[in-house]
């Protein structure tokens, strides 16, 4: 007996996620079927929701309801400090530990093996911005992988090579308070403050 197409779609379409294998696509289809109608009606209102409802902001590109995002629209933030960071989540790592600046979100780091090339990320975007803003200081905080280095390296130079120098553009790095290869996401809020006052000029 061949799987019946339904079943064999949402198989199909857990597998596409990342870390999910075909045995786990299939435990957690099973599993959903014992779920009432309802619960897996909220389900995929949830999903189809996911993108219909969140916007990726305008100006540092993080994913919020609104755009401009609930950070960028707030004036008392403090305009003089960016953190740029891979991913949204790492927003919210360091919003928990109290950081009162702007970001940019790049979505992503260098990864030639991936084909992810700094065209695929929000680099021009950032570089768009600093050239409107006021003096600033950009904190690099990438992930301390070989990736998450290469991006800072390669955000750095272009930062200079556009013309936009120490004065006017100060470039630091979050400290090797992080283990190397660790993602700042899972950090701990401690170890994540640390680097965040320990950064270094990059
Ligand atoms: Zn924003």
């Amino acid at each position: 007996m061949k799987i019946p197409k339904p079943i064999a779609n949402l198989i199909e379409s857990f597998e596409r996620l990342p870390g999910i294998g075909p045995k786990t696509a299939q435990r957690l289809t099973f599993y959903l079927l014992h779920f009432p109608q309802e619960d897996i009606e909220r389900f995929a209102d949830n999903l189809k929701n996911l993108k219909l409802e969140t916007k990726i902001c305008s100006i540092c590109k993080n994913v919020d309801a609104i755009d401009p995002c609930s950070i960028c629209s707030d004036s008392r933030r403090d305009a003089t400090k960016l953190i740029v960071t891979s991913s949204p989540l790492d927003v919210y790592a360091f919003e928990k530990v109290g950081f009162k600046g702007k970001y940019h979100v790049l979505h992503g780091v260098i990864n030639p093996l991936d084909n992810i090339g700094p065209e695929e990320l929000f680099i021009k975007d950032l570089i768009g911005r600093l050239k409107k803003s006021e003096p600033i200081e950009v904190i690099l905080a990438t992930n301390t992988s070989m990736e998450g280095e290469a991006t800072a390296m390669y955000i750095a130079k272009l930062i200079r090579d556009e013309g936009l120098d120490d004065d006017f553009v100060k470039i630091t790095r979050i400290a090797r308070g992080l283990p190397v290869g660790g993602d700042i996401e899972y950090a701990d809020d401690i170890t994540l403050t640390r680097a965040l006052e320990g950064r270094r000029d990059f």
